[in-house]
């Protein structure tokens, strides 16, 4: 296809956020009579599905404490279910298993539930937890626990699949999708202002809007906008910490035990939900019994017929590299540095064995295939859905994105006059005017 040399849309990335935003917004443009999906062009550099929505493990879940988030996920989950088939998602359901120093919180997590009806059950203490953990999985076995979150909506997706569906149901509204089209900079109209231009490696695309829907490559975008390398935030008790920066790398563990996903049906023969744990019993080797933790640890997992096993992960840890040195390209499975290695099989092959007896002995059916990837993290690890140079809108979901597939529905029907309640606790303002999310217990940088 042809690069247009001018398009009213133009929208930079086919992830998830990318093609659900030109997909949402053909469809509103529709609605309103103001145009269609011609007016949408999606460019990317490689093609739908090569960032970080093409392998992720494609979790979805509620389980956030901080209550904006929760609402934002109640709508996501919405979305996916208005289209399980094309959207290749299983509505398993998904657990939050914790312990002690996790349970207050988790407990609020509950109540919120219940407020907005995120169908969910609470159960408390050490007893209980194992029996309602038993009735499901009969071999369970996992120690320290003493409270279980069970979202009965939620579950997961297959990661490409998924995103195929996606681009399909934009193109079906006219939306061009063209692969192979690097953006290298933007053309800005007098004084710096709004972009009047895309340029890309294959020439200049003039526009009236762009979205920026990049994933971990958003530095690079923003950079290219010129938009600040560092932020100043107010923290909560009112001092201003100047200079941190705005763009941080986490490299993201997961990988995939060989067995038969059948292996985790539940005890009615089920496919289960979802089983995120975390614990602060200690963690020892399923190889050789040796300690290999006595921190707070957690891993999550889930049988994956497309991944061919079970597949999860564990906790992320903060690239040291500084941020502009970080290579993100080539990205995921093709990186030299950043795919998981043995000490990450051994951990989370021993967890999985900590958790279910089913996996005891089982660490030599681990895959051996180059597995994990980073995300590019804002710094209080939440999302910015915002408009900077008047007309770009920048969606920087800080790695919490796969799930997030109603965000651009959102993000359309901004880009239409439209302001969306759930997109505000997100703007970029919040962090000079100090209006931060709560901050969770959990080990990982994302709950
Ligand atoms: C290993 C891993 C597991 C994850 N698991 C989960 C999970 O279970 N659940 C969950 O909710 N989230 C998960 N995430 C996070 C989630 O995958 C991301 O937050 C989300 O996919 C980001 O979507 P996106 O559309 O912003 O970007 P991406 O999916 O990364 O897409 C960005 C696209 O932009 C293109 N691009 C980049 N630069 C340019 C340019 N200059 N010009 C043109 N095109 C460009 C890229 O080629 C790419 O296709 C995981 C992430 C990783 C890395």
């Amino acid at each position: 296809m042809a690069l247009p040399t001018g398009v009213k849309y133009v929208v930079i990335g086919a992830g998830v956020h990318g093609l659900s935003t030109a997909y949402h917004l053909a469809l509103a443009l529709k609605s309103k009579r103001r145009g269609g999906g011609a007016d949408v062009l999606v460019v990317d550099k490689t093609g739908i599905a090569a960032g970080a929505s093409g392998i992720a493990c494609g979790v979805i879940r509620n389980n956030y404490y901080q209550p904006a988030m929760r609402e934002l996920m109640a709508h996501c989950v919405e979305v996916w279910e208005r289209d399980s088939a094309a959207y290749s998602y299983h509505s398993v359901g998904y657990m939050q298993i914790s312990p002690e120093c996790m349970r207050e919180q988790v407990g609020t997590i509950y109540e919120q539930q219940q407020a907005i009806g995120y169908d969910s059950v609470f159960v408390e203490g050490a007893r209980d937890s194992d029996k309602y953990m038993k009735r499901i999985f009969d071999d369970w076995q996992a120690r320290g626990i003493t409270s279980v979150l069970h979202e009965k909506k939620g579950g997961y997706a297959n990661n490409t699949r998924s995103m195929y569906g996606l681009a399909g149901k934009a193109e079906a509204e006219g939306v061009r999708i063209l692969s192979g089209v690097k953006v290298t900079g933007f053309e800005r109209g007098s004084n710096s202002g709004a972009v009047t231009g895309v340029v890309t490696d294959r020439g200049t695309i003039r526009c009236e809007q762009v979205v920026v829907g990049v994933g971990p490559w958003v530095k690079q975008i923003w950079d290219m906008l010129e938009l600040p390398e560092t932020v100043t935030i107010k923290g909560p008790d009112g001092t201003r910490h100047q200079n941190i920066p705005m763009w941080v790398y986490w490299s993201l563990q997961e990988g995939t035990l060989g067995v038969d996903p059948d292996l985790q049906k539940t005890n009615d023969g089920e496919m289960p939900p979802v089983i995120h744990v975390d614990t602060d019993a200690p963690l020892y080797s399923d190889v050789d019994g040796s300690l290999i933790t006595e921190e707070l640890w957690g891993i999550y997992y889930k049988p994956d017929f497309h991944f061919g096993g079970v597949q999860g992960g564990a906790m992320p840890y903060k690239v040291a590299t500084p941020p502009d040195d970080v290579q993100v390209d080539p990205y995921g499975p093709d990186s030299p540095d950043f795919i998981v290695g043995d000490e990450f099989a051994h951990m989370w092959c021993s967890a999985l064995a900590h958790c279910q007896k089913r996996f005891m002995g089982q660490i030599g059916r681990y895959k051996k295939e180059p597995s994990g990837g980073i995300g590019c993290f804002t710094p209080d690890s939440f999302p910015v859905f915002d408009r900077f140079c008047e007309n770009v809108y920048v969606i920087a979901d800080s790695n919490h994105g796969y799930k997030m597939i109603g965000v651009g529905e959102l993000v359309a029907k901004e880009l239409l006059g439209e302001r969306s309640r759930l997109l505000e606790p997100f703007r970029f303002a919040r962090y000079a005017e100090g209006r931060l999310h709560p901050t969770s217990n959990s080990p990982f940088p994302w709950s």
